[in-house]
């Protein structure tokens, strides 16, 4: 058995972890996501390509909550995101289940957003404890595990500002581990890093992969999509516009705009 696997947890429905049919999202008069048909896989490692502006990080904060889509469905784990259907009506989730749904997902940003005046450690401790009301010895003996399994237990005492930002971006991922999400949410993790640093995280994700965490990965690091990645999507403004296996996308694009697109990042 892999290392991780006490925090992995796979889908309980039976259904895609993640699906979206139709997906469309506006702010205001800007039409950003233009009908998103995608479907991943419990255990699957998604990766998300498309130029700055295509809509890529939108799609993430729609599955997470953070933002409402304009029109078509969007569920994860079978069940609507922020709603329930009875019939052939929606009701909109209440808060209590808003937070219960956005519970089991982690998300993990290009900028760690880690809480400066904690330690790494508590860090990693403080949604347990304060969102599912955890004992702290529990929430620390699966903090500790963790910060181990991102290669930190040596700085678990150590402040954000005391870190290297890989050290920090790897708390981060701990810290959404620590609530033992279904889904894992990755929006271009590295791609604040200094290059010497990337390494260390794509590391912890592909450890994290091969114990069968479902993953979406939006990123521009593409040796990590071809070896990683079971599934990969470009994007270009709002539209799916090629998916499948990344080696075949990757060395074999059938569009021009991917075409394009991977000529400057590859
Ligand atoms: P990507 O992650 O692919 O670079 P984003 O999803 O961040 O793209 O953004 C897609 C488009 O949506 C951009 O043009 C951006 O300006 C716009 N956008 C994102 N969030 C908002 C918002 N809250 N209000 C208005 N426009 C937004
Ligand atoms: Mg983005």
């Amino acid at each position: 058995m892999s290392k991780l696997s006490k925090d992995v947890v796979s889908g309980t429905s039976g259904q895609p972890m993640v699906k979206a049919e139709g997906v469309h999202k506006s702010f205001g008069l800007a039409h950003i996501l233009k009908g998103i048909d995608l479907e991943v896989n419990a255990r699957e490692v998604f990766c998300l390509i498309g130029p700055s502006g295509s809509g890529k990080s939108t799609f993430l904060r729609c599955i997470n909550h953070l933002e409402k889509i304009s029109a078509g469905r969007l569920s994860v784990d079978g069940e609507l995101v922020g709603y329930r259907q009875k019939g052939d009506k929606l009701y909109e989730l209440k808060e209590k289940e808003v937070a219960a749904q956005r519970r089991d997902i982690g998300m993990v940003f290009q900028r760690f957003n880690l809480f400066p005046h904690m330690t790494a450690l508590e860090n990693v401790m403080e949604a347990p404890v304060q969102v599912k009301r955890e004992t702290r010895a529990v929430a620390r003996e699966r903090a500790e595990r963790l910060l181990d399994r991102v290669g930190l237990g040596d700085r678990r005492g150590h402040y954000p500002a005391q870190l290297s930002g890989g050290q920090q971006q790897r708390v981060a991922i701990a810290r959404a581990l620590a609530m033992q999400p279904k889904l894992m949410l990755f929006d271009e993790p590295t791609s604040a890093l200094d290059p010497e640093l990337v390494g260390e995280v794509l590391d912890v994700m592909r450890d994290l992969a091969e114990d069968g965490m479902t993953m979406i990965v939006v990123t521009h690091e593409m040796g990590f999509a071809r070896e990683v990645g079971d599934s990969l999507v470009f994007m270009d403004d709002g539209v799916v516009v090629e998916s499948g296996h990344p080696r075949e996308v990757l060395t074999n694009p059938q569009h021009d705009r991917t075409k394009s697109f991977l000529s400057k990042v590859l």
